[in-house]
């Protein structure tokens, strides 16, 4: 089974897609974090690739495209959850493509909707740990007693979760992602989903919709 989860940024997509990557036995395909890994080594995209990230903005489509056919060209147990891609119709197109040419499909597409006042609140809250990647929010889901990870690592804020920068996230967000949402639905594979309720209370509305 192929999910794409679609949210703004802060609308706990995250979440939700390690609840179903857990459940379902899916690899979860975070672009964000496969991007932020690049940016940090001396990959020749590695700068330009962090520049982008810093200002808020896409980074290009031929970079996301060959970091996305790399990705899944893997094996990936019972299928993949999408988490941060597509952010716009191209990358939705090349995605059910490759899995078309693997002789598999794109079952569901996943929007949890927020309002953006929300998005920002939840995003200021929220800290990485340097050694993991594990993320918490200090609000919803605060680290352990120590402010630290449970693995002990520190716990910093990541560097495009500063307001400005998150304004500027939130519009590339809204510009290009709600066309996938739109072409999802033509195609009859889309949940929208109220996203500013209690975790739990999401995950089982979209399980039950799963199956
Ligand atoms: P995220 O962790 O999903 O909020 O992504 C952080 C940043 O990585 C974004 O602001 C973009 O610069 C970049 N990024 C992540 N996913 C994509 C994508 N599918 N296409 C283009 N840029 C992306």
């Amino acid at each position: 089974m192929n999910i794409v989860i679609l949210g703004s940024q802060g609308s706990g997509k995250g979440t939700q897609a390690k609840l179903l990557a857990e459940k379902y036995g899916l690899t979860q395909i975070e672009t964000g974090k496969l991007l932020r890994d690049i940016a940090e080594t001396d990959h020749p995209w590695g700068k330009r690739i962090k520049s982008m990230m810093l200002k808020g903005v896409l980074v290009s489509d031929k970079i996301l495209m060959a970091v996305l056919k790399q990705t899944l060209a893997k094996p990936a147990g019972n299928g993949r959850i999408f988490d941060g891609t597509p952010r716009n119709l191209p990358q939705y197109e090349l995605i059910k493509n490759i899995l078309k040419s693997r002789g598999e499909k794109l079952d569901r597409v996943i929007m949890l909707k927020v309002s953006e006042a929300e998005a920002v609140k939840r995003i200021s809250a929220r800290r990485i740990c340097k050694n993991c990647g594990r993320i918490y929010n200090l609000i919803t889901d605060p680290p352990p007693g120590d402010f630290k990870c449970e693995c002990k690592g520190e716990l910093v804020q990541r560097e495009d979760d500063y307001p400005d920068v998150i304004k500027k996230r939130l519009k590339a967000f809204n510009k290009s992602t709600l066309e996938v949402a739109k072409r999802a639905l033509r195609e009859g594979i889309l949940l929208e989903i109220d996203g500013e309720r209690p975790v739990e209370e999401i995950f089982r509305e979209i399980v039950s919709w799963i199956n």
